[in-house]
C-alpha cells in the first residue's frame, strides 16, 4: 500500500488544516484527537511519511515511541490519571482510518470506559486539555 501525501495528518503537518498542537520535536508531532475517547486523548505522529508500523522505518518507530513515552508520562499528572492506554491500528482491516502512522495516548481513570469512536469533541474542552498537557510537559 502506498502512502497518500494528501491524508488528513499530512495536511495537519503542513498546516493546511487546523489542529490543536501540544508538542513537537524534529521528528514527531503531538496534537489533540478531534473525537476524543477520553479527556486528554491525543495523537503522536512522525513528521516523515509512512502509513503505519508495516512500512515505518526503525528510526521512525523509535522516534515516535520516545514521544509516546514522553506524552504518556505527561498526561498522568495532567489529568490525575491512574493509567494510560496507548492504541495503534494498521490498515483498514486492522481498524486504521487515517493512513499516516499514529499512536493514540489516552489518560485513564478507575472504572472509566472509553467513549465511542466518531463523536466530535467540544473544541473549548479540547483546547483546555491541550493546555494541561503542555503545562505538564513544561514541568
Ligand atoms: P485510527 O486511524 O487510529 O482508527 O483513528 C484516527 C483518529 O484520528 C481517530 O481517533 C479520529 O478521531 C482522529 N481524527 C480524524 N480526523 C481528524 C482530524 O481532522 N483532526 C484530528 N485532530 N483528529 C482526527
Amino acid at each position: 500500500m502506498q502512502y497518500d501525501p494528501d491524508n488528513i495528518f499530512a495536511k495537519i503537518l503542513r498546516d493546511e488544516i487546523p489542529s490543536t498542537r501540544v508538542y513537537e520535536d524534529d521528528a514527531t508531532l503531538v496534537f489533540m484527537d478531534i473525537m476524543p475517547r477520553t479527556p486528554g486523548h491525543c495523537l503522536v505522529i512522525p513528521k516523515t511519511p509512512c502509513r503505519n508500523v508495516l512500512d515505518a522505518s526503525p528510526r521512525q518507530l523509535a522516534d515516535v515511541m520516545a514521544t509516546v513515552q514522553k506524552i504518556a508520562n505527561a498526561v498522568m499528572p495532567a489529568f490525575d490519571a491512574t493509567g494510560v492506554t496507548v492504541q495503534q491500528f494498521n490498515e483498514a482491516d486492522g481498524g486504521q482510518e487515517v493512513f499516516h502512522l499514529h499512536f493514540h495516548v489516552l489518560p485513564r481513570h478507575p472504572g472509566q470506559r472509553m467513549g465511542p469512536p466518531g463523536q466530535m469533541g467540544d473544541m473549548d474542552e479540547i483546547a483546555a486539555n491541550a493546555q494541561r498537557i503542555r503545562a505538564a510537559l513544561a514541568g
